[in-house]
Order: structure tokens, then sequence, then C-alpha cells
């Protein structure tokens, strides 16, 4: 059986390879992204393997089921980006690795708050240049802050924990609150009062209709002045243009993103020496007060192997009739 991983890196290469698998599975690595036009390398594979920025419309996904494929094995827990409608009149069977390390993204959150606020990226640079003066990069005890906590599943829930080793104070934001945040002290308010109390505020909730732009000018204007937000849910939870704004009037003091509404044409590629197209990205990588990675929370060898092992069990469980972590039309 032949299977493409489209938008796949060395890493994913070796975390594959290292699985165990039945002998007659072709693994086909392909670095190149899914798209309208790279549809056809997978002309004859039964699975496509695809991973975030990996696009799956509606004509995309009609080339793929025209060229004999019939799963969508996603590399990913997020599914914002398949037209499950499409995929279900088409007879694609979609699944996902619904968990492969929440600590892998928690952690990255809670790296990007500590790089922003004891200013490392720029103490880093300071010091390689032989400055080893300290102006501008004095931080605030995390010690007691305020931290907000928008999506209390998995990730938010871990996140949730290691801010509470910290000795912050947790506010919560879910429609379906989690019994093990509110076990950890944490308050649960409607989502303006916790914009307007916390300090820090990190999104780990799913991109779905309801939390498109979720953050957008009002609910920025809402926060506290000064206040820190930490995306590395997906990019579109926020409307990027209105941080540009809010970060040149002051009013939001830091930024950490690891993802971007319009990373799916940039992130994991090297274009340095390329002009960045992209101006809203562009005039974010000029504040000192914003740090961008490139989508790479979930980047942890526990989880690249994590989500080898559940790819290949959910390709095995499908081809034995029993489709497991199944994602279907009309699902949250
Ligand atoms: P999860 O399903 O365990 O938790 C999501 C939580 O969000 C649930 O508790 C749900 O009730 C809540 N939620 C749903 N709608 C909401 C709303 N309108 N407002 C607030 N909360 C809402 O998912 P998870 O494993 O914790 O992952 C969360 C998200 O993190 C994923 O959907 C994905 O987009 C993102 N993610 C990013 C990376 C990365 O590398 N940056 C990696 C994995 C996941």
């Amino acid at each position: 059986m032949r299977i493409i991983l489209f938008s796949s890196q060395t890493y994913d290469r070796d975390s594959f390879l290292a699985e165990a698998r039945p002998q007659d599975l072709d693994l086909l690595f392909r670095q190149v992204r899914l798209e309208p036009d790279t549809a056809a390398l997978a002309q004859g594979c039964e699975v496509v393997c695809a991973f975030i920025n990996d696009d799956l419309s509606a004509p995309v996904l009609e080339r793929l089921a025209a060229g004999g494929t019939r799963l969508i094995a996603l590399r990913s827990a997020g599914y914002n980006h398949v037209d499950l409608p499409t995929a279900e009149r088409l007879g694609l069977t979609v699944v996902r690795v619904p968990a492969y390390s929440p600590h892998a993204v928690a952690e990255h959150a809670v790296a990007l708050i500590l790089a922003l606020n004891r200013r490392l990226h720029r103490a880093y640079n300071r010091t390689r240049e032989g400055d080893f003066t300290l102006h501008g990069l004095t931080g605030f005890d995390l010690h007691g802050k305020r931290v907000g906590v928008i999506g209390t599943g998995q990730i938010g829930e871990t996140f949730a924990r290691i801010m509470a080793g910290f000795g912050c104070e947790l506010l919560a934001y879910d429609p379906y609150p989690n019994p093990a945040v509110s076990a950890l002290g944490a308050r649960y308010l409607p989502l303006d009062a916790l914009l307007e109390q916390a300090q820090i505020v990190s999104l780990h909730c799913p991109l779905t209709p309801a939390t498109r732009h979720l953050i957008n000018p009002a609910s920025l204007q809402r926060m506290q002045p000064g206040a820190m937000l930490i995306n590395t849910g997906r990019g579109a939870l926020v409307d990027t243009p209105a941080l540009v704004e809010a970060l040149k009037s002051g009013q939001l003091g830091y930024l950490g993103l690891d993802v971007y509404e319009e990373e799916a044409t940039l992130f994991f590629e090297d274009r340095s020496d390329l002009p960045l197209q992209d101006d809203v990205l562009a005039r974010l990588l000029t504040f000192p007060n914003v740090i961008v990675t490139a989508h790479q929370a979930f980047l942890t060898r526990e989880a690249l192997a994590a989500i080898a092992a559940t790819t290949l069990a959910n390709i095995a469980a499908w081809r034995s009739g029993s489709p497991q972590n199944r994602v279907e039309a009309g699902q949250a």
C-alpha cells in the first residue's frame, strides 16, 4: 500500500522510519506542500498523510479521490484545514492524531512567556556583540501574576499546571470547564472578564467559526494595558493587523506567536534569500517585544514519535475496517 506524506521534513522521515510497520507499506516522503498543483503526486496512493498547512479544500480532495486516495491521515490534532463535508461526499475517511504531547505545546507557550518577559532574545544578541549592559531588559516576577487560559483542554490544562507552579493566579475561559483546571485553583470567567483581568493571555482553543478572530480590536482594547498575548493555537484565532496597531499604541506589551494566519505559504521553508512579501508579518518582526516562531511548538522528540506511532496505528485500524480517531463533518 502506497502512502504519500506531504510537507514531510527530515525529522518526519526519521520518526516514521524508526517505528515498526508492516512490510508492505510504501512510505513516500515528499517535502512539498499539498495543494492543487501537487495533488497529482498522490496518484495511486491509497493514503495521503498531511500536515497542518497542507491544502485539503474541495478541489484538492476531488483530485485525490479521483487518483485513488481513500484515507486522509492527518499528522496533526487540528483539522480546521479539511473540508469535511466534501471528504464525506467523496467517501474519503479522515483520521487525526488527537493527542501527541500536550507538554510540547504547553512548554513552548511557557518558553515564549519567559523569553519575552526576561528579553532573552535581546540579551542573547547583546552579549554576543560584547554589549553587557542591562538597560531595556527589566522583566517582572511571574509569581502572583494573573494568567488567562483560553481553552482548557489537554494543552490548556498542561499549561495551567505549569503556570500554577510559578505561583500565578489562574483565570480560565472554556464553554466546557475542566474540573482538573478548577482543582488547580483556576477561576472560570466569561471571556470579557478574563481579558479585562489577565496580565498574560494564552490561547489554547481550536479554530472554529466561533473562535476565528477571538482576539480582535475590541478584545485587545479590553485587555490590561501592556498585557502579554501568547498564541500557540491557530493563527486565525487573532486578527493580526489589529495586533500591529495594539503594539504600536503600547496597549499590547508583549506578543508571542507560534502560529500566523497567513503561515501556510511561509512556514517550514527557508525563505531567507527572498524579500518578505507579507507586510503584516514584516511589521510584526520589527517590534522588540514580539517573538515569532514558525509553528514549532509541537516539535519535540516525544511528540514526533507519538505522531508517527499514532498515524501508523490509524492507518492499520482503517485497513482492518475499524477506523480510529476519525474526524467527521459536524464535529466541533
Ligand atoms: P482539546 O480539544 O483537548 O482542547 C481544546 C479546548 O478548547 C476544549 O476544552 C474546548 O472545550 C475548548 N474550546 C472549544 N471552543 C472554545 C471557545 N469558543 N472558546 C474557548 N475554548 C473553547 O485540544 P488541545 O489538544 O488542547 O489543542 C488545542 C489547540 O492547540 C488545537 O486545536 C490546535 O489548534 C492547537 N495546537 C497547536 C500546536 C502547535 O504546534 N502550535 C500543536 C497542537 C495543537
